[in-house]
């Protein structure tokens, strides 16, 4: 069956997103635990938690992911960030726990200066200290390689997953790998990056797709979602990213952007109408 959903709002209250995903046709999802560009953090109440369990315990809408907010970051060597970041990431896994949530999205971390090798460390060494215990797994995010961003390369993903002793997993992001150079726009080109991606950081890892058009270009380095199928990945590689028998059974959530062109509803519509014999 396809999963397909969208980064949807907890605004209002938190089992509120889980209408908002059925409303524009999801069966799948994912939310910030509460607003992404502040550090201030609210956890849910103890009302608020049970609603949302309540409502996450009839599968309909499976899974959901909390995406980490953007402010942290575990692989700077700036002392006062480094503290509030693992904070932070203590925090998220906490709710998650709270919530039921199994799945918690993390971009691996920006060295600033540090180096790679030794901001790879660092990250490895805080996802060390995470007490996710059984039920939450953490997953690295593949990204663009833009300014000093760590996890552009499979081979990095797959040193993080080696060396840390916590559950992780991976989310391959279409935007960010093709603008860090995995070719995704036809079906040789999604075939040969899967190859590579199997080859590194094992395709078992996979658990999740964002599945994002790229307004740049293959190699580009930037970091700009488009719609499906009207960025550089196009029409071809998209069909060929959601049709592949290795992806095809995973979720796949959207990150794409809200505009007079399209809007999320429009955008799951699109994945579906993709879909060969989608039911
Ligand atoms: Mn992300
Ligand atoms: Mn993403
Ligand atoms: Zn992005």
């Amino acid at each position: 069956m396809l999963k397909v959903g969208v980064h949807v709002s907890i605004s209002g209250d938190l089992f509120r997103a889980i209408d908002r995903e059925r409303e524009i046709g999801g069966n799948c999802g994912q939310i910030f635990s509460h607003s992404p560009r502040g550090w201030s953090f609210t956890f849910p109440s103890n009302e608020e938690a049970k609603n949302f369990r309540r409502k996450y315990r009839n599968k309909d809408v499976n899974p959901f992911v909390i995406h980490e907010a953007y402010l942290p970051n575990l692989a700077t060597p700036k002392d006062e960030l480094y503290k509030k970041s693992l904070k932070a990431t203590k925090k998220e896994v906490e709710v998650a726990k709270k919530l039921d949530i199994r799945y918690i999205n993390i971009h691996p971390g920006t060295h600033t200066g540090l180096g790679e090798s030794k901001g790879l460390k660092k990250i490895i060494r805080s996802l060390n200290k995470l007490e996710t215990g059984d039920g939450v797994i953490i997953l690295l995010e593949t990204t663009s390689g833009s300014g000093t961003m760590l996890g552009y390369s499979f081979e990095q993903i797959s040193k993080i997953l080696n060396e840390t002793t916590i559950n992780t997993g991976v989310t391959l992001d279409t935007c960010h790998s093709f603008a860090a150079g995995y070719d995704l726009s036809s079906k040789k080109a999604v075939n040969e990056t899967l190859d590579e991606f199997d080859s590194t950081v094992g395709l078992d890892n996979l658990e999740l797709i964002h599945l994002n058009d790229s307004k740049h270009g293959l190699g580009s380095k930037k970091d700009r979602h488009e719609h499906i199928g009207l960025g550089k990945i196009g029409e071809e590689g998209m069909k060929s990213i959601i049709n592949n028998e290795r992806l095809r059974d995973l979720p796949f959530v959207l990150e794409t952007p809200e505009n007079s062109k399209r809007g999320d509803k429009e955008n799951i519509q699109k994945v579906k109408e993709f879909r060969e014999n989608y039911n």
